[in-house]
Formats: structure tokens, C-alpha cells, sequence
């Protein structure tokens, strides 16, 4: 017995030793996007969840105001990757090869190949995945949980870790409220349960309602971490 409570000691060492070390390349990739006035997003989500398409009308709606880069993770393929760069900014795909979120070092090596400045938003699509993105830091200011209609308002009681930091919880999809059984007020109430106190956003990327108050509250969010003159 004595034995493998070592062994799982030894386990749970090896893995806050790694949190660590991403946190301290995390710290490294938020100094440098502040120095060049540029901030991070990092959007969270399962598969499916309609982050892309979140990110496609966030791109179409704030370009005309701030300078949108996007880096995409995903295990296999850059199809995510090539719809948003058909927008005309700049995209770097990141393929995990395997890895189910992104890492601070894996947000580094595209940050360098990112035009920052002139970028100052820099849009961070995790990997498709509620579990580990959320004990990876990637030097971000702002983390949104994207959360669709037809995964259920359960996700938060299931997956708590991922929603407790969040700074805005999206409810996507709703133009599927009708076919399905979604339940906003258990929502928030698991919200409040876990200790998030997010503001929760409803919006449809297919019909675009309320994609502008979601488009307000980002360039608010992002705003308060930009320089004064980029305010
Ligand atoms: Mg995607
Ligand atoms: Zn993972």
C-alpha cells in the first residue's frame, strides 16, 4: 500500500511540475503581448461547441476596430484554420498531433509567427476539449467557455474546472432552442454553484442574434488590457 501511495504521490508531482512550467512560459507569452499592446483570448469549448463559427462573425464584426490575429488548435487538419484566414487576417494552425489542449509553449512558437504588432487582438481557438485547456494557461487576459444548446446546460456540474475562470460563458446555437431540452436556469444556477460569477451571453453565429452584445463585451473586456491610445 505504502508503495503506490508513492507511486500516485510521484504521479501528481510530475503533473504540477508541468502546470508550472506552462505557467511560467504563459507569464512569458502575456509580458510580451502587453509590451507590443496586444491581447490574448483564449476561447474554450468541446467539439462541436461552434467556436469557429464564433470566431468567424468576432473577426467580421471587430476588424474594423482592432487588428485580429487567430491561432488555431486542432489534433488533425487545418480546415478550422482555413476559414478563418478566408476573412484576410493573418492565421497560424497549431496540429497537436495527438495533444488535447494547447500549451503556453505551443501559443509562443505562433506568436512569433504572428504579425504583433500591427495584430492586437490575438483570437485563441483550444483545442475542441472541456477537461485539460482549462489547467493550461496560454498568457491570455480574457478567457470565454463557448457551451452549445445541444451539449445540455449540464456541462457545468460535469466539467466544473473548465467554467470556474471564466470570464463569459457563451451559450451557442440557440437557434436550436426548440429542439432541444436546454434549461438557462439550471445553467446559471450550476454557474453560481461552482463559484463562477461570468456574465452569461445567448447568441447564434448561424442567425447572428446576439452576436452584437457578444461583440461588445469582448471589445470592452479586450479594451481595459490595450493601451490608452488603442482603447
Ligand atoms: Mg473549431
Ligand atoms: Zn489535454
Amino acid at each position: 500500500m505504502q508503495q503506490t501511495e508513492q507511486h500516485l504521490g510521484l504521479r501528481v508531482m510530475m503533473l504540477a511540475k508541468l502546470t508550472a512550467g506552462n505557467d511560467a512560459q504563459a507569464t512569458i507569452n502575456r509580458a510580451r503581448l502587453d509590451q507590443a499592446g496586444a491581447v490574448a483570448v483564449n476561447i474554450i469549448g468541446s467539439p462541436g461547441a461552434g467556436k469557429t463559427a464564433l470566431l468567424e462573425c468576432t473577426v467580421r464584426v471587430l476588424r474594423a476596430d482592432l487588428n485580429c490575429a487567430v491561432i488555431e488548435g486542432d489534433l488533425c487538419t487545418s480546415r478550422d484554420g482555413e476559414r478563418v484566414a478566408a476573412l484576410g487576417i493573418p492565421v497560424v494552425q497549431i496540429n497537436t498531433s495527438g495533444a488535447c489542449h494547447l500549451d503556453a509553449g505551443m501559443v509562443s512558437a505562433a506568436l512569433e509567427a504572428l504579425p504583433i504588432p500591427p495584430c492586437n487582438l490575438i483570437l485563441i481557438e483550444n483545442v475542441g476539449n472541456l477537461v485539460c485547456p482549462a489547467a493550461f494557461e496560454l498568457g491570455e487576459r480574457v478567457r470565454v467557455v463557448v457551451l452549445s444548446v445541444p451539449e445540455g446546460h449540464d456541462k457545468v456540474a460535469k466539467y466544473p474546472a473548465a467554467f470556474r475562470h471564466a470570464d463569459l460563458v457563451v451559450v451557442s446555437k440557440t437557434d436550436l432552442l426548440e429542439a432541444v431540452d436546454f434549461d438557462a436556469a439550471a445553467l446559471h444556477a450550476d454557474l453560481r454553484s461552482i463559484g463562477c460569477e461570468a456574465p452569461v451571453l445567448e447568441l447564434s453565429a448561424k442567425t447572428g442574434a446576439g452576436t452584437g452584445a457578444w461583440a461588445a463585451w469582448l471589445r470592452g473586456a479586450v479594451g481595459r488590457h490595450l493601451r490608452p491610445e488603442r482603447r
